[in-house]
């Protein structure tokens, strides 16, 4: 059985609570990061903190949380031109895909995340990619991730789950999600210390979080807090 996984662990509120969700799954969880010269680099910051929150605020969790990896991969800011390595303005591309996309990340991120899960003997690889409450990357969708988990079970002679607990639920659902978990506390440690926006700004606090407010990750965050308070209160 699958009692072991590596959580693809940005220190945003996606990878925050499908973290939460592993730990409240499986008997050993460790988490994993990518340094890729990203803008918002405090997000790289922000991991660290919420980790100690959750180990110090979720006892029970605590135990089953092992080691954190950290992968530099400084060579896809070197191989891609978008606004997330960039500095350049969000805007769309001819392709119809916004220019946050950074071409090849999650296969690569997925790939990595397998490699060093086989060498930790874990089994399972959860992510928070979603298809519903997204920017369009194709790298995000369902099929792209089913596909990968043949891919890398297959190139790997083991076999590896790949999770991904929020594919089909939308931003509200997934603070509906993280309250389930590990109720109130955890909304508020994850409304507190993740770090979304794409800009890396934690200089304003609104109800949602901190962020700019204005680029589209802040937008979506925005509008599924909203959503999900206004759920609570009818
Ligand atoms: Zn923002």
């Amino acid at each position: 059985m699958h009692t072991s996984a590596l959580v693809l662990f940005s220190g945003g509120q996606d990878s925050t609570t499908c973290l939460a969700w592993a730990l409240d799954r499986y008997q050993c969880v460790e988490t994993i990061g990518f340094d890729y010269g990203q803008r918002h680099a405090v997000e790289l910051q922000c991991r660290t903190t919420v980790l100690k929150s959750l180990r110090e605020r979720f006892p029970a969790w605590n135990g089953k949380l092992g080691e954190d990896h950290m992968l530099d991969m400084g060579l896809l800011g070197q191989v891609s031109d978008t606004a997330l390595t960039k500095d350049k303005a969000i805007d769309f591309e001819k392709t119809g895909l916004p220019n946050t996309f950074v071409p090849g990340r999650n296969l690569l991120f997925m790939t990595f995340a397998a490699a060093l899960a086989y060498r930790r003997g874990l089994t399972v690889l959860v992510g928070g990619m979603c298809e519903t409450d997204y920017s369009g990357y194709p790298d995000c969708r369902d099929d792209t991730l089913k596909s990968l988990q043949v891919t890398l079970s297959l190139g790997l002679d083991q076999r590896m789950v790949v999770e991904t607990p929020l594919m089909w639920i939308d931003k509200a659902a997934t603070w509906r999600l993280a309250e389930q978990l590990g109720g109130k506390d955890l909304v508020s440690l994850i409304l507190e210390e993740s770090h979304t926006c794409y800009l890396g700004d934690r200089s304003q606090r609104h109800t949602w979080g901190y962020g700019c407010g204005k680029c589209p990750a802040c937008e979506l965050r925005q509008a599924g807090y909203e959503t999900y308070r206004k759920g609570q209160k009818g």
